[in-house]
């Protein structure tokens, strides 16, 4: 299968906000938007963006992992960036359409559908800095993955960066493209410098994320990740997998931790990062203050491979879905 991201379904869907509304969306081909030079987006950054899956069942029908709970955070975001909010039951509509739509695109298990709704600002004026786009165009685009384990899963190597922050206190958890402008200098300087995959942003010793990934440690009884702020994405694979750590009896310690702790604890914890691309996909060494340092024996841990494999189970129909994560197409 090609790289991630790189292979679209013929099809999107589209919807655009003019005059006060959101117009009635349409299922097209792919093709390049029209797009005023002077568009909002293109010079402040109004911009926000969906990644979820869907997954084809054995009964040939599509199950979409937490839909609405991802609508309900493209609303969020939407409502950070003061663009036009799109209207929850049309941006789910607009996601089961498509995902219907190409259904016979969908590659069965552990491969699936990777779905991305898009909203941008595109009202045409560049005096426009300080006031709101109050035009914007949504819409989804699908993709078909592979597995990202495909050959195993290796494990990762992060450099842990104790100043500079991944994004703003402000918006940290909105899915927004310039925080990932942002945090794209400081990841290649490190990959060139240290041949890491990986940045783990810490500023001050505030262990909080990746460029586009939550952040676990995991012990056979406990999983530690960061609270709830608005520093940080809240991931939707790292809500799912706090869920059924605590159902498998894990204890779920969600508070901040600093650097110390971490390079104390990966004797005996494992590290994993958390996201929709990955699952949870284990860290194996770090580098600090240019060492590095191994977690564990430098090798993918069980903790992390048992609370993967009880998430995909869910998503790939092997284990029941009591929490109401899945909506069938
Ligand atoms: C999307 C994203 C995540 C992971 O979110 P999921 O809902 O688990 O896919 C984590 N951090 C950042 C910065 C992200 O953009």
């Amino acid at each position: 299968m090609s790289a991630f991201g790189t292979v679209f379904c013929d099809d999107f869907v589209i919807a655009h906000y003019r005059d006060g509304a959101w117009q009635e969306p349409s299922i097209e081909p792919v093709a390049p938007l029209q797009l005023h030079p002077a568009a909002h987006v293109l010079h402040y950054s109004s911009s926000c963006f969906e990644g979820f899956k869907a997954y084809r069942w054995g009964d040939g029908k599509a199950r979409i992992f937490r839909l609405h709970d991802h609508v309900a955070r493209m609303q969020k975001s939407a409502a950070s960036l003061c663009l036009p909010i799109p209207d929850a039951d049309m941006l789910a509509q607009m996601v089961i359409d498509i995902v219907g739509n190409n259904i016979d695109e969908i590659p069965a298990p552990p491969s699936s559908l990777y779905l991305r709704p898009t909203l941008i600002g595109t009202l045409p004026n560049i005096g426009a800095a300080a006031a709101p786009s109050h035009e914007a165009t949504l819409y989804v685009l699908t993709s078909p993955v592979g597995d990202y384990f495909d050959g195993g899963a290796r494990p990762l190597k992060l450099l842990i960066e104790d100043q500079k922050a991944r994004s703003t206190e402000q918006l940290g958890s909105t899915k927004t493209g310039g925080n990932y402008a942002a945090a794209l200098g400081p990841t290649l300087a490190a990959k060139a410098e240290y041949g890491v995959d990986q940045v783990l942003f810490c500023p001050g010793g505030d262990v909080q994320e990746t460029g586009a990934a939550n952040f676990l440690l995991i012990s056979d009884d406990e999983v530690i990740t960061k609270a709830l702020d608005t520093s940080f994405l809240h991931g939707m694979t790292r809500a799912s997998v706090l869920t059924l750590a605590a159902e498998l009896g894990y204890k779920v310690s969600e508070r901040e931790f600093t650097v110390d702790e971490l390079l104390q604890k990966i004797d005996t914890y494992e590290a994993a990062l958390s996201g929709t691309a990955a699952c949870l996909a284990p860290v194996g060494t770090f580098v600090y203050k240019g060492e590095e340092i191994t977690v564990r024996d430098g090798e993918p841990g069980p903790n992390a491979a048992k609370l993967r494999d009880a998430l995909q189970s869910i998503q790939y129909g092997n284990a029941p879905d009591t929490h109401g994560w899945l909506t069938e197409v």
